[in-house]
């Protein structure tokens, strides 16, 4: 059954042929990989660093639900965007859920697929990459991070790594990711990754850091840091229909062509708040850091 209240516009196309390496062969050949030449296609007034925009999101949903709407607004004023995927989600409860023989609220029938961590991760990685189109990404600046961190596991040297890759071919984008500043309840893949990013700032590494509150942890945020200041963006009229459009992405429910609705299933509370208000939410790395 679809997801109600949906709209569904799936990519299946995108999957439908081809191999992307190892533990991507079920996805497809899109986007291209990366690993080897990440600038790959970029002119070079591009490379010097001119209206690139580099987006690393820890795990998929957060590129959505965190950078979204600042993805889709930079992208409208004509940035060289590219989103950066870090781990490979795959110790998300969901897995168990799809696959332990029983109801759901938001699906007829039982739950009974059981994936193994490989194809779990490949179900969400389709997920996040029909979502990142939605927002606005060309397919070939949507990437994986090479050698990119086992789900919960994201250490502050793995993410300083994978940011200090792509900055080689980018030197002088703007740097966008999670902030690290949300207290002891946020997610620990997303504090290193905030703070690897912070470290590479001090360090003269990144040029301008924009370090984005997710709107779930706006409450804890700001009881913990009362005096910084946040930017917000808001998506409305056509711009919120596409981001619409990313979340569906998420919410897309066929498990004949390898779709879960994973994204929903995990976080269903968040993607219905920022359905009704899609914004992000960001304060800029500055000297009391
Ligand atoms: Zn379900």
């Amino acid at each position: 059954m679809r997801q109600r209240g949906w709209p569904i516009t799936p990519f299946a196309i995108l999957f439908e042929e081809g191999e992307r390496g190892k533990s991507h062969a079920s996805i497809g050949r899109y986007p291209p990989r990366f690993d080897r030449k990440i600038g790959g296609g970029c002119s070079s007034k591009l490379i010097s660093g001119g209206g690139v925009v580099l987006f690393f999101s820890p795990h998929q949903d957060d590129e959505l639900l965190a950078l979204g709407a600042y993805a889709q607004h930079v992208i409208s004023k004509g940035a060289d965007a590219h989103v950066v995927l870090c781990s490979d989600g795959t110790k998300s409860c969901v897995r168990q859920i799809l696959g332990d023989a029983h109801s759901c609220d938001k699906h007829d029938g039982l739950h009974d697929y059981r994936l193994d961590e490989a194809a779990f991760s490949d179900a969400r990685d389709r997920e996040y990459l029909a979502s990142c189109q939605a927002i606005g990404y060309r397919p070939s600046r949507i990437h994986f991070a090479p050698r990119r961190a086992v789900d919960g596991s994201l250490s502050r040297e793995e993410a300083s790594a994978i940011i200090q890759r792509y900055l080689d071919v980018f030197p002088g984008a703007e740097v966008c990711t999670i902030s690290p500043l949300v207290g002891e309840s946020q997610h620990r893949d997303h504090r290193h990754l905030g703070e690897a990013a912070v470290e590479l700032w001090r360090k003269g590494r990144i040029r301008r850091l924009n370090l984005f509150v997710e709107p779930y942890c706006l409450e804890a945020f700001r009881s913990e840091n009362p005096d910084v200041e946040l930017s917000h963006v808001a998506a409305d009229g056509f711009k919120k229909a596409g981001l619409t459009s990313a979340v569906s992405q998420y919410c897309f429910w066929d498990p004949g062509v390898g779709r879960y609705a994973i994204g929903y299933h995990s976080v269903t509370g968040e993607f219905d708040a920022f359905m009704k208000e899609p914004a992000s939410y960001w304060h800029t790395a500055d000297g009391r850091m």
